[in-house]
């Protein structure tokens, strides 16, 4: 018998898929360089399905149906090339290589383009849900050629998490780093995601007085309105998790430091080069490397720099209008995260020559994936008849903002008032603002860099660019003119 996939790298998430893919009636063959992995899987997980086991590249390739495919699920980075690069004379024509790791979208189309001449498929699928949905079915973002997602397609949608319709959470997003640019901007999302609700737990905590205990309440009620979601879901249950060495909130004894793996730091990255503002990420990737980069300075601040608060009318203890205006103000800058996410997409598919659609990224969101909320599904449904030229200007979502605004300015006026950082509720306000403002101060700036670097400006009433001689007489030429 031969097997319908091959996986080789079976740490968590490598094993994880290949005994979704047997529990889905699949062969699957399996191989890991040491293989010890391979063994304990199938000691422990024989049951899952119909598994091949396979001590070498070659034994993996030799045990494939044609055309072969394999899925490298190895640590990010190098490995992946060294995998391929071991992989590639041992196969044939059409073959297809997957990698279902967390790589880097321009390493995926550098590997795409150098396999594509040797006649060899080269898919870069991003996978969403960490270990539990790599097992019960993760959303799954695949890019590459079309043709290998013909003979891939039916495996990854028959694996993948399915949303509440029962569509699966998969479909071809576009050619060579295309699934794992969306799966990168998904990350960069749930940064977003994970900040502004830390931004809400801090202020009904030190606004509200609200603690650990009644926030998961509180949390768990949210999550029976708009906000529903599956991050908003385990937040409560952190948040009820008591310390069983000390009996507090084991919110409390965590080190307020946060990690970062770097997907978010990437989503940043690639947003600069586009020219794509998504401030609430970047506010929340630089949130984790201000509570985490310098400790000393945290302290040291702490003591010595002024508070220099306000007075405003004060909140009483778990005062109720107060927590409806945090949740409000979460869900208008949710909002934005995502419209700034579906910008971003839109610029890249333009910049990379992606033919992205919205509407199906949204819709691979609704299950599966960190970020999977009911909100996904009407943003699904703002992409579909047409495309808006940001997602706030959807019809369904400007209705949902005339609710939302007063209490968002609420909560940013009492938070900046009272000294409690919310970087992500004040930027995206900031952004919202700015997109409905008619005047700009992109002008002064426009005249301030004609003034030191003759960069010259557009007039509002008259064609082409113009350039004041600041350093002579101060007139205004036609800058075309000067250049002719
Ligand atoms: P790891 O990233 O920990 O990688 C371990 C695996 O890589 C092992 O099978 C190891 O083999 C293999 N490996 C490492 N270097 C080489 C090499 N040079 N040649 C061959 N094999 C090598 O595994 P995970 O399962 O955590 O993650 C796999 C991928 O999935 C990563 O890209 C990760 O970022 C991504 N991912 C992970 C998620 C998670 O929740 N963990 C979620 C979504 C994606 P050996 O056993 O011989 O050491």
């Amino acid at each position: 018998r031969k097997a319908q996939i091959g996986v080789t790298g079976l740490a968590v998430m490598g094993a994880n898929l290949a005994r979704n893919l047997a529990r889905n009636g699949y062969t699957v063959a399996l191989h890991n360089r040491s293989v010890e992995k391979t063994d304990a899987l199938l000691a422990a997980h024989s049951a899952d399905g119909d598994f091949i086991r396979t001590e070498t590249l070659q034994e993996l390739v030799d045990s494939l149906e044609s055309p072969r495919r394999i899925l490298i699920m190895v640590k990010a980075g190098s490995p992946v090339d060294a995998v391929i690069d071991q992989l590639v004379p041992l196969l044939d024509e059409d073959d297809v290589i997957i990698d279902g790791g967390n790589s880097h979208f321009p390493d995926t189309i550098r590997r795409e383009r150098a396999l594509a001449e040797k006649n060899l498929h080269f898919v870069g699928i991003g996978v969403s849900g960490g270990e539990e949905g790599a097992l019960n079915g993760p959303s799954i973002m695949p890019g590459g050629s079309a043709k290998a997602y013909e003979s891939l397609g039916p495996l990854l949608e028959k694996i993948s998490a399915k949303a509440p319709n029962g569509e699966p959470c998969c479909a071809w997003i576009s050619t060579d780093g295309a699934g794992h640019f969306v799966k990168m901007v998904h990350n960069g999302i749930e940064y977003a995601d994970m900040q502004v609700i830390g931004e809400a737990y801090d202020l009904l905590r030190s606004i509200a007085g609200v603690e650990p205990a009644a926030q998961a309440e509180i949390f768990k009620q949210w999550n029976t309105t708009d906000l529903n979601s599956y991050l908003i879901e385990i937040t409560a249950d952190v948040l009820a998790q008591v310390d069983a060495k000390t009996g507090k909130p084991l919110v409390d004894v965590i080190v307020d430091e946060a990690g970062q793996k770097g997907t978010g730091r990437w989503t940043v990255q690639a947003a600069l080069d586009l020219g794509a503002p998504v401030s609430g990420i970047a506010e929340s990737v630089f949130a984790r490397a201000l509570s985490s980069g310098n400790p000393e300075a945290r302290l040291q601040a702490q003591q010595q720099l002024p508070e220099g608060l306000i007075a405003t009318t004060a909140v009483a203890n778990g005062d109720e209008e107060f927590i409806e205006d945090v949740r409000k103000a979460l869900f208008a800058s949710k909002l934005v995260s995502y419209a700034q996410g579906m910008d971003m997409l839109a610029k890249a598919g333009a910049e990379y020559h992606w033919d992205l659609k919205l509407d199906v990224i949204a819709s691979l969101w609704r299950a599966g994936c960190i970020i999977r909320a009911e909100l996904l599904g009407e943003i699904m449904d703002a992409y579909k008849s047409e495309t808006p030229a940001n997602m706030l200007l959807a019809p369904a979502f400007t209705a949902l903002l005339e609710d939302l605004v007063p209490s968002w300015r609420r909560v940013v006026a009492k938070a900046t008032a009272e000294g409690v950082p919310v970087p992500v509720f004040s930027s995206s306000l900031s952004y919202y603002d700015a997109l409905r403002r008619k005047r700009l101060p992109a002008a002064l700036i426009q005249g301030q860099r004609d003034f030191f670097g003759a960069h010259t400006y557009g007039r509002i009433d008259s064609e082409g660019m113009w350039h004041t001689e600041w350093s002579g007489d101060r007139s205004e030429i036609n800058a075309e003119d000067s250049h002719t």
